[in-house]
């Protein structure tokens, strides 16, 4: 069996784990595809914050505690920037990561495009799964919001971490996406796929920008494959982050049912054919879509491999 993930970082990760859980209990193959929208240029390095999420948690090198970054990481890089006033200084960037970046831009800078990047990244970590950036090109998350008397765009990871999305907010634009591609291998592992799952990862600011690439939501709607897509909001909030805040922007009610129906059905011009809720929501309706409810808390990796079985038997 193939299997492909959209997914963005932290739940997307988490996710993952037990998806490779399942995939080797049952011979599958797994192709991540995730999003680029939250990468940004620091100092001059280019951080790409959920592909390193994924990456480090699939390589046992992530921060458990925090979900994001190296476990046992040190801060002198980032002192030391801030020593120099060297903004911006919202953004942690530990010493180990630091590395990562360094390798990044620097193959970046000789002409690899991201997913080679990517490759050459993952062959130290070795994540059991396939890392595909959603596009190698250019594109960017940004944020329209009220800011200094005016309003003005600014980068999402701006907007997340910075203001920690608590600013008067008019929209999100991908920048750069109409000019993107898929990156070279996403076309044909969509096509290739037994089913697509869509990760319980943001979908205003992870799977939206993903999908936001000409040419990658029509090989997934358009494609052979059953697309079945797992809740990040149980009970009406989200697990964990801001999800609310992201889906409050653009006018959806923070449910089950709101995601849902925001990614719609297959069959009318959406994305889905399946969608698995938790047990709270039981009873979630979403026209066109076939609702199953399962535990979907990611306490642990075997939890998570059950979630994946109850999404895959959704196809
Ligand atoms: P980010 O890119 O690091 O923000 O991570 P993602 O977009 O991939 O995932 C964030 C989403 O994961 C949030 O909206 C959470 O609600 C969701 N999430 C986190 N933990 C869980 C969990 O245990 N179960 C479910 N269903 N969703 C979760
Ligand atoms: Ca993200």
């Amino acid at each position: 069996m193939r299997i492909v993930v959209l997914t963005g970082g932290i739940g997307g990760a988490r996710f993952l784990l037990g998806v490779r859980a399942f995939a080797q209990q049952v011979g599958a193959e797994v192709t991540a595809v995730v999003n680029v929208g939250d990468d940004l240029l620091l100092h001059g390095l280019k951080v790409c914050p959920d592909l390193d999420s994924v990456m480090y948690t699939l390589g046992g090198g992530a921060d458990p505690e925090r979900g994001w970054g190296r476990a046992d990481e040190t801060w002198t890089v980032k002192a030391e920037l801030a020593a120099y006033g060297a903004e911006p200084t919202w953004f942690g960037l530990g010493d180990k990561d630091v590395a990562t970046h360094l390798v990044r831009t620097t193959m970046l800078h000789a002409g690899y495009p991201l997913s080679q990047v990517t490759e050459a990244l993952a062959a130290r970590w070795q994540p059991g799964v396939r890392l595909l950036p959603a596009t190698d090109d250019r594109l960017e998350t940004h944020v329209v919001v009220d800011l200094d008397g005016g309003q003005r765009a600014i980068h999402f990871q701006e907007w997340w971490i910075r203001h920690r999305a608590d600013i008067p907010t008019h929209r999100f634009v991908f920048v750069g996406a109409e000019n993107a591609k898929p990156a070279p291998g996403v076309r044909e592992a969509v096509a290739g796929a037994d089913v697509v799952l869509v990760a319980p990862s943001n979908p205003v600011v992870s799977v939206a920008p993903v999908l936001a690439v000409p040419g990658l939501r029509e090989a997934v709607v358009d494609g052979p494959a059953p697309v079945v897509g797992v809740s990040p909001i149980i009970g009406g909030a989200p697990v964990r982050g801001m999800a609310d805040r992201c889906l409050s922007v653009l006018g959806v009610e923070c449910s089950a049912a709101g995601v849902g129906r925001m990614y719609g059905a297959r069959r009318d011009g959406g994305l889905l054919d399946g969608w698995l809720v938790a047990p709270e929501d039981e009873g979630t309706q979403v026209p066109g879509v076939t609702v199953r409810s399962a535990p979907l808390r990611m306490t642990d990796e075997a939890a998570t491999a059950d979630m994946v079985r109850a999404a895959l038997e959704l196809r």
